[in-house]
């Protein structure tokens, strides 16, 4: 018994900066486990959803912020193209203005990551959006991975485009996107925000590429139509786990998505 009562008793001297040790070896436990976690592309509800008109919103930007920095999406009741920069979120209106993202705004569709670039190269253009496309598909280790693509620079030209709010009952994407909103811009400097999915995840998400803009001054963009480069800096993440969340809502549990 005095054996084991001496073992446990308490070391008086190192008593006060005990939890300050817990503490810094918790941060270092954390900042190893997340520098190892995989990076994640998250997305709310699925294209085929959106595709039938399933505009509701069904997660709040509060809580999307948590999933990531990056990334693309629309807004309840299909009002406007979103952009997700650097942990900034943007919202094109279809008037052509840009706006920040408020938290209690809600999203039907959106794709985001924590981006974290894991190779870049150069591009000097003039170089046409299938020129960079192919320029990128040359970076890509396979065509069965989800990559996170930031290309930041001066562009030539970018055609973006916005979609008007809608109203219940809603139309069919395809429907909404015929009121889109095009906007010709010229000699812009921005960055294209996307990403490239696999082609198995048709019904999900877009396969292949998808981008949408945001001008440096933050006053222009939208979903991309077209673009020509004239220099830029193409950042690339390979990202191999995909998450989605299923809308709780009455319109998503009762829409007939198509089987296989
Ligand atoms: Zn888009």
């Amino acid at each position: 018994m005095r054996t084991f009562h001496v073992l446990f008793e308490p070391d008086k001297s190192h008593t006060s900066d005990r939890p300050l040790r817990l503490l810094l070896l918790s941060l270092l436990l954390c900042a190893i486990l997340f520098a190892q976690r995989p990076g994640e592309v998250f997305q709310v509800s699925t294209l085929d959803a959106l595709s039938q008109g399933i505009f509701e919103g069904s997660m709040s930007f509060s809580e999307l912020r948590g999933h990531g920095d990056f990334g693309l999406g629309t807004f309840d009741a299909l009002d406007g193209e979103m952009i997700a920069l650097d942990g900034s979120f943007f919202q094109a209106h279809s008037d052509g203005t840009v706006s920040r993202v408020e938290n209690d705004a809600t999203t039907p569709f959106a794709v985001i990551t924590k981006f974290k670039s894991s190779q870049s190269f150069t591009i000097t253009g003039p170089a046409t959006q299938q020129q960079a496309f192919a320029a990128i598909d040359k970076m890509l280790p396979s065509n069965n991975y989800f990559y996170a693509v930031k290309i930041h620079g001066d562009f030539v030209y970018v055609t973006a485009r916005s979609v008007p709010r809608q109203f219940k009952p809603y139309p069919t994407l395809a429907d909404a996107i015929a009121m889109e909103a095009i906007f010709p811009l010229q000699n812009i400097r921005g960055t294209m925000v996307g990403f490239r999915s696999p082609a198995f995840v048709k019904g999900i998400n877009q396969t292949g590429y998808h981008f949408h803009f945001i001008s440096d001054d933050r006053k222009s963009g939208g979903h991309a139509l077209d673009f020509e480069i004239r220099d830029a800096v193409v950042e690339i993440e390979t990202v191999r786990q995909q998450s989605t969340y299923l809308p709780d809502n009455q319109p998503f549990r009762v829409a007939l998505l198509p089987l296989p």
